[in-house]
C-alpha cells in the first residue's frame, strides 16, 4: 500500500524567464506561472512545530526562480522536469514532486487563459548487482559505483561488502568479485538500464562471449516493488535468487526486503543457498 504523503504547496509563483523554442522568446522573455506540490513525510515537523524537519517553502520558491532565470530550455516540458530533478536532489527530505508550468503569453494566434505542462517526479528504491573479473576488479566496482551516484538523478545509498566469487557458466575465466549497492533513482526503469549500460562502456567492457569475463557487469536487482518481463528488462532479476553471489551481498544491505515473486526474505534465499554453494 502505498503511504499517505503530506505535501508543502506553492501555487502560481510568477517568474520571468527566458523559455521557448523561437529566438524572439528567448531575447525578450516573458512571464511564466509556476505551481509546485512536494510530497514528504510531515510527522516529525509537525508534531515537534520545527522548520529543521521539513522544506522551507520561501526556500522551494527561491530555488524555482533561480533554475528558470539561470537556465534556458525551448520546452517548458523540459524546464518542468529539469526543476523537479533539481529540486528532488537538492532537499533530501522529498519524496515526489509535481511541477506546473504554466506560459500565458505563449506565441501563438490563439485567445486562451494559458498553456502548460505538468510532470511527477519521485524517488524509487532499487538494488543494483555488480561483478567484475578482468583488470582491477575491485576498483572497477569502484569506479563505477562512484559514476553511478555523480548525477543528480541517482544516489547511492548503501554499499555491501565486496566478494570474491568463482565464474559460473563458461569457467576457464578469472574469479569475480561480486557485491551490490542501494540506489535512489529518478530514473525510470529503462533509463536506469541505459545508464548502467553507459557505465559499462565507460569502464570499457566488450561484449564478446556470453557469461565470459567482463571488466564490469551491471544488473538491476529489484526497482521498487515493480515486475517487469520483456526481451530487454526482466525485474526482479531473472537469475539472482539462483545466485549466492547475488544473494549474500544482498543481504548485507536488504537482508529482510522479500522477493515479490518467491515471497521469500534476502536471508531465507541465503540460507536454502548456502545448503548447496558456496562463494569459492
Ligand atoms: P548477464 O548480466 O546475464 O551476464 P549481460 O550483462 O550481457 O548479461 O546482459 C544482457 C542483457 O540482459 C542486457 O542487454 C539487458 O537488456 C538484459 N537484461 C534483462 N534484465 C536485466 C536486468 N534486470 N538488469 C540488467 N540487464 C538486464
Ligand atoms: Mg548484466
Amino acid at each position: 500500500m502505498d503511504k499517505i504523503m503530506d505535501k508543502i504547496i506553492v501555487k502560481d509563483l510568477e517568474v520571468y524567464a527566458f523559455h521557448g523554442v523561437l529566438a524572439e522568446e528567448k531575447k525578450l522573455g516573458q512571464k511564466f506561472v509556476v505551481s509546485l506540490e512536494a510530497a514528504l513525510d510531515l510527522y516529525k515537523a509537525a508534531e515537534n512545530d520545527s522548520l529543521e524537519a521539513t522544506v522551507n517553502y520561501a526556500g522551494l520558491c527561491e530555488d524555482a526562480e533561480e533554475f528558470l532565470q539561470n537556465n534556458t530550455f525551448d520546452l517548458i516540458e523540459a524546464a518542468a522536469h529539469h526543476l523537479a530533478i533539481y529540486i528532488l536532489a537538492k532537499h533530501t527530505l522529498l519524496e515526489k514532486i509535481r511541477i506546473y508550468i504554466k506560459k500565458p503569453s505563449a506565441p501563438i494566434r490563439k485567445t486562451f487563459r494559458y498553456v502548460a505542462v505538468e510532470v511527477e517526479r519521485s524517488w524509487t528504491k532499487a538494488y543494483i548487482g555488480l561483478g567484475s573479473n578482468m583488470g582491477d576488479k575491485r576498483k572497477n566496482i569502484e569506479d563505477a559505483i562512484s559514476i553511478l551516484g555523480s548525477e543528480n538523478s541517482t544516489k547511492v545509498t548503501a554499499v555491501s561488502e565486496m566478494y570474491v566469487t568463482k565464474p559460473l557458466g563458461y569457467i576457464q575465466q578469472e574469479d569475480f568479485v561480486n557485491g551490490a549497492v542501494e540506489i535512489r533513482t529518478l530514473l525510470p526503469p529503462y533509463q536506469l538500464l541505459d545508464f548502467l549500460h553507459s557505465i559499462e562502456t565507460q569502464l570499457k567492457r566488450e561484449r564478446t562471449i556470453h557469461w565470459g569475463p567482463r571488466t564490469i557487469d551491471l544488473d538491476i536487482l529489484f526497482y521498487g516493488d515493480l515486475l517487469i518481463s520483456d526481451e530487454k528488462l526482466v525485474v526482479p532479476h531473472l537469475r539472482m535468487h539462483e545466485r549466492l553471489f547475488v544473494i549474500k551481498p544482498m543481504c548485507d544491505i536488504a537482508p529482510y526486503i522479500t522477493h515479490p515473486l518467491l515471497g521469500k526474505r534476502m536471508l531465507e534465499l541465503k540460507a536454502e543457498l548456502e545448503k548447496t554453494q558456496a562463494l569459492l
